[in-house]
């Protein structure tokens, strides 16, 4: 009789649940902060060029060395960095720990943020330590510093500006566990579009210091591209963990095209930050919801009762990231991605309506 899989697969596997995405056809989907417009008119022939001249039985540029070339120079990053690039940033995490996950090794970071910090780190077989957060969300340096300490982290992942909480770190707090943490720090730069804040300039300071992004939040979710910069020892190592033709050749091209053409998807990021503060302003105007303040392209709202908002706004057609059981800090939270203006009125009467 052959094997189950209760019988093969690891138990901390088993006790698993897959990653959960909710429909959302027909939906306004303000769920996972995608950016709501299309690419820039300029733009639009760049899928149909591509889609016409590539050579889909060729395997794709397996270095990607021109995409590469084009992330250095549109993204800053220093001449002395290494890259490695990912299908999205969630790949370079995992690849980040597939490569530290010695037995009893340990993954830190804070809580509550990004999930899949935590998960890669069971995939792997990690130990995961996360750090409270403050109750206003700022991050408890002394906490921090106090289990990098105990925990000595092989890696500590740092989303900047945190999610789901929207806010800041302080640069000066991120400093200063730069210099203690024994192990590398990623600084999660995957809002830095609608935050105007970096730490890629500093790469040369910090030997440990890995800045990732993605290009998910500009406009280019579908392409699933991921890019990480750091100290060329260290990125030498995650390279060998990288599949050979990861980033497919559509991606590839396209990502290329459009980082050549220039700032257009920033510009919409500009847009983005402007409907925040005025769906932030509206929020903070609504009885009975606490709003809170973001540096990302989603907000954080506690409501008094986050299941029947959730579901009157899904009743509704509106999609938006229920967190109340994400983590008790979160308790009577949602989260809603800025979307255009008109999604976002639609949002801000059916909540209204709900409350
Ligand atoms: N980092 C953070 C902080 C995120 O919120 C997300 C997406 N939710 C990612 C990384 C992953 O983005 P992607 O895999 O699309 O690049």
């Amino acid at each position: 009789m052959s094997a189950s899989p209760q019988d093969l697969v690891r138990p901390d596997v088993m006790a698993l649940s897959a990653y959960h995405v909710p429909p959302a056809t027909g939906m306004i989907k303000l769920d996972a902060m995608e950016n709501p417009y299309r690419l820039p008119e300029a733009l639009r022939d760049v899928v149909s060029d591509v889609a016409h001249g590539v050579s889909l039985n060729r395997y794709p540029d397996a270095s990607c060395t021109k995409l590469k070339s084009v992330l250095r120079e549109s993204m800053q990053i220093p001449e002395s960095a290494g890259i490695v690039v990912g299908n999205g940033s969630d790949e370079l995490i995992q690849i980040i720990a597939m490569a530290l996950a010695k037995p009893g090794a340990t993954i830190l970071s804070i809580e509550p943020s990004f999930v899949m910090y935590r998960m890669i780190a069971t995939f792997c077989g990690m130990r995961y330590v996360g750090v409270p957060l403050r109750e206003d969300f700022s991050l408890d340096v002394p906490a921090v510093l106090a289990a990098i300490e105990q925990e000595k982290p092989a890696v500590l992942f740092i989303a900047y500006p945190n999610n789901p909480t929207g806010n800041l770190f302080a640069s000066e707090d991120i400093v200063a566990i730069l210099q203690a943490a024994p192990g590398i720090v990623v600084i999660d730069e995957a809002y830095t579009p609608f935050a105007g804040k970096s730490f890629m300039s500093r790469l040369a300071e910090f030997p440990n210091l890995v800045v990732m992004r993605t290009l998910s939040k500009l406009g280019l979710a579908a392409l699933r591209l991921g890019y990480m910069a750091g100290a060329k020892a260290w990125m030498d190592e995650f390279e060998k963990l990288r599949l050979p033709y990861n980033i497919n050749t559509m991606t590839q091209a396209i990502a290329t095209r459009v980082l050549e053409a220039g700032d257009a998807l920033q510009e919409q990021a500009e847009i983005i930050v402007a409907e925040r503060a005025r769906v932030y302003h509206e929020l903070a105007g609504l009885k009975g919801v606490k709003a809170f303040r973001s540096q990302a392209n989603f907000v954080l709202l506690r409501v008094p009762d986050a299941v029947q908002v959730f579901n009157g706004l899904k009743a509704r057609q509106i999609l938006v990231k229920n967190l109340h059981a994400a983590h008790p800090m979160l308790e009577n939270c949602i989260r809603v991605t800025i979307g255009t203006p008109a999604e976002n009125d639609a949002f801000l009467n059916v909540l209204s309506e709900l409350l």
